[in-house]
């Protein structure tokens, strides 16, 4: 229970103030539940809470009331109708049995205008009022905006999965019964298998997404040697769709801390968008250089280059562009393993033609 010269904006009043405001102020009472005022009625006076707490709301839409702040003892709440000479924009609901004290509008004006160092706290009280809703308003968004996200991100997905589930589901419908032509369920076999296929890759994109790097999986590992192991795993899937590989052996035998799965990752997805860029023949060129700080390797590719839609978006979750079933997911892996090495990465068009895909991983610190 607080006392009315306890409450936050009278105690600056002097004693004979605080007489004359309580020959004006008159207690209410509330049961639980009961409104203290609601929307529309007009701004009549402010209200402290002697006792209890008051929850103030408003309607988000015809079926859900949102409480926005709980005031509790000795706070004031409803002043700013009052000082508007607006009716009410919130609903005041005692959420616990409670005792105001309230405020005619008359004498909260003229005490105002009588007393500036309270026109001053009151002024504190609302700036304050508007910082936390502010705050609260942020979060609010940050959270609308996360759970967005997830909706995108689940949409997405389920769209990619849907697309080969009804081939694989037509496919063994039409083509694979006993009756059908050994020919065609041979065929239908591999179109199953090929959809089996994109439904595997995108899971393991979507795991790679998700995964949080541990950290410590990057051991000491010499860049010559971890290029040279890549290659020779690349170079027969390049030779079989005609791309070749050059500049490969010239990588810097320095040692770097390597997460050497998630890494082989990146150049997988940089190798495997560059060979997508160059459908019958091409070629990919690895490129390396070293400064005081860091190792930088760029791949080449002889294809169109980066469209002019993807400039802005390249390794933005679900971009993707000129591709039947790209997942977009290829590009924001790379980065989010690169940026987990405490690198960076980027991508650009070649001005003599092609698209140049580099990152860039920092040298061991002393
Ligand atoms: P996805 O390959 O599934 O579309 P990525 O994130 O790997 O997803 O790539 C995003 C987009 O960037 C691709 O759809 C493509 O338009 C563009 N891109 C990536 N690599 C290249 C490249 N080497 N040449 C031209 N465009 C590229």
């Amino acid at each position: 229970m607080i006392a009315l010269e306890s409450a936050e904006l009278f105690c600056l009043l002097q004693p004979e103030e605080i007489a004359a405001l309580r020959q004006v102020v008159d207690e209410r009472t509330f049961q639980v539940g009961q409104e203290v005022f609601r929307e529309g009625e007009p701004g009549d006076g402010a209200y402290v809470v002697k006792a209890g707490r008051v929850d103030i709301s408003g309607q988000v839409n015809p079926d859900t009331r949102k409480v926005f702040s709980s005031i509790g003892p000795g706070e004031l709440f409803g002043e700013m109708a009052v000082l508007e000479q607006l009716p009410r924009s919130a609903c005041a609901t005692a959420a616990q049995p409670t005792t105001v004290y309230f405020l005619p509008r008359a004498e909260m004006v003229s005490l105002i205008e009588r007393s500036p160092v309270l026109a001053a706290a009151l002024l504190r009280l609302i700036s304050r009022r508007l910082r936390e809703f502010n705050q609260h308003y942020l979060h609010e968004v940050v959270q609308a905006e996360r759970l967005a996200a997830v909706g995108r991100f689940a949409r997405s997905i389920v769209h990619d999965l849907k697309n080969p589930l009804n081939i694989i589901s037509l496919t063994a419908d039409m083509f694979c019964k006993p009756e059908a032509p050994a020919d065609l369920r041979a065929a239908a076999q591999g179109r199953i298998q090929k959809q089996v296929g994109r439904i595997n890759d995108l899971i393991t994109d979507i795991l790679q997404f998700s995964q949080a790097d541990p950290g410590t999986a990057r051991v000491p590992v010499s860049y010559a040697e971890f290029i040279a192991s890549l290659t020779v795993e690349l170079a027969p899937e390049l030779e079989a769709i005609s791309v070749r590989l050059a500049g490969a052996p010239t990588a810097p035998a320095t040692i770097l801390n390597l997460d050497v799965k998630r890494l082989r990752r990146v150049f997988h997805n940089l190798v495997l968008n560059a060979t997508e860029a160059m459908p019958s023949s091409g070629t990919i060129t690895l490129r390396f250089r070293q400064d005081a700080r860091e190792v930088v390797t760029e791949i080449a590719d002889t294809g169109p280059g980066i469209a002019p839609e993807m400039a802005e978006k390249l390794f933005q979750p679900f971009a993707t562009h000129g591709k039947n079933h790209g997942s977009g997911l290829g590009l924001s892996i790379c980065k989010k393993i690169v940026e987990d090495h405490g690198g960076r990465i980027w991508g650009r068009n070649d001005p003599a033609g092609g698209a140049v895909f580099a990152f860039a991983l920092p040298l061991p610190t002393a």
